[in-house]
């Protein structure tokens, strides 16, 4: 397979671990026979000291005709007394909207080799979990209506939550065709026992369940899954869930696997193509000390060997060369707890070793 991929290197740390990534998917395509060209284009911080602005149309324009899109991270303190919409932030929004990219998908598992690091009680921690949270990306409060206006006490402000039929069906299709490579359970998280848009969501994401009979599909309401994910995580597998609910929820999965430096993910929209990048910032603080943890970015290609271009096998040989390298013990500085850590280089040499 020949693929275009386009380097969102951005600021911090970004340019190390993008690099990272870099080398494990070309080894890959070494490995399986297949033919990657890597573009990199200016975003944030960077595109802001050479053009001026955080998201150039090249950059834009370059990911629109790329097969698929790699991203560091983007800010840092010397760009944060800009005013908001000149941040280098304001890039991931734009980035986001001109690829259409409604559906956030985002793994967090707990690896067996790092279950100490893992802030639930031992007995928990042991059980392990992997789960998947498929967030709508584009609609929702974050996008309704809103503003201020005079009410009964006086100035209020308020947003309004809106989801079509339209926005569920699809965002719900991306849960189950998940699930259908996973172990087959959908959880759709909402609050239908109060909200109107919660009991078209339920609605809706039962109509699609239809259409995949092998899928379990069940209900939990919001406030349950806020407590179950910290109670019992290892009940998950895909759950899909609005805009907000789905930043809430994905930020406590990603805190009880207990490292940031670990976490993938990829959003997608109505073209395979999507773009792949860690949860975790720019992490200003080490940035150039070779000790940033690769591993979120290089799990991010995987991520992308698998929904973009449907390279299953590719993707597991990566996330196989990861689980080795912690098995063996193999750690950088923010999974150490003060050992012997290695270097970003060095992590990304040990995973090469192993594909
Ligand atoms: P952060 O995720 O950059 O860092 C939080 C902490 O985690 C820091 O101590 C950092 O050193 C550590 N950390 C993060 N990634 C790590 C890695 N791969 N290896 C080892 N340690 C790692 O969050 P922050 O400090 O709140 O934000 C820093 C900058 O990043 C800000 O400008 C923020 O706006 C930006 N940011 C960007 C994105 C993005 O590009 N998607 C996301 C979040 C924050």
């Amino acid at each position: 397979m020949k693929m275009n991929i386009a380097l969102l290197r951005g600021d911090g740390i970004g340019p190390e671990i993008v690099d990272s990534a870099v080398e494990v998917l070309k080894k890959v395509a070494d490995k399986f026979g297949h033919e990657m060209n890597f573009t990199p284009y200016l975003i944030g911080g960077a595109a802001i000291d050479a053009t001026g602005k955080p998201l150039p149309e090249e950059t834009v324009e370059g990911c629109l005709a790329s097969d698929s899109v790699l991203l560091g991270a983007v800010g840092g303190p010397k760009w944060d007394t800009l005013p908001g919409d000149q941040r280098p932030e304001k890039a991931l929004l734009g980035i986001r909207a001109a690829m259409e990219l409604y559906t956030n998908l985002r793994p967090a598992r707990l690896y067996p080799a790092l279950k100490d690091d893992c802030p639930l009680k031992a007995e928990i921690a042991e059980k392990g979990f992997d789960l998947l949270i498929v967030r709508e990306l584009t609609g929702g409060i974050y996008f309704g209506d809103r503003g201020y206006r005079e009410g009964k006490y006086g100035t209020e402000a308020y947003d309004t939550e809106c989801y079509s039929r339209v926005e569920i069906e699809r965002i719900a299709r991306a849960a189950f065709e998940a699930a259908m490579v996973r172990n087959k359970n959908v959880i759709s998280i909402d609050k239908a026992n109060v909200l109107e848009t919660s009991r078209l969501w339920r609605k809706t994401v039962h109509e699609i369940a239809a259409e995949y009979p092998e899928v379990t599909c069940t209900d939990m309401l919001v406030d349950n899954a806020a407590m179950q994910l910290v109670k019992n995580p290892s009940q998950f597998d895909v759950v899909v869930t609005s805009n907000m609910f789905g930043d809430i929820l994905s930020d406590e999965a990603s805190q009880i696997t207990g490292s940031i430096g670990m976490l993938a993910s990829a959003s997608l929209g109505k073209t395979k193509r999507g773009l792949y990048e860690p949860i975790h910032g720019s992490a200003p603080d080490i940035a150039g000390k070779d000790i940033a943890n690769p591993i979120a970015t290089i799990l991010s290609g995987a991520m992308m060997l698998r929904y973009a271009f449907g390279l299953e096998e590719e993707a597991l040989c990566i996330e196989k060369a990861v689980d080795d390298v912690l098995d063996a013990g193999i750690r950088t500085a923010d999974i150490s707890h003060g050992e012997g850590a290695i270097g970003c280089k060095a992590m990304t040499e040990e995973i090469l070793k192993r594909i």
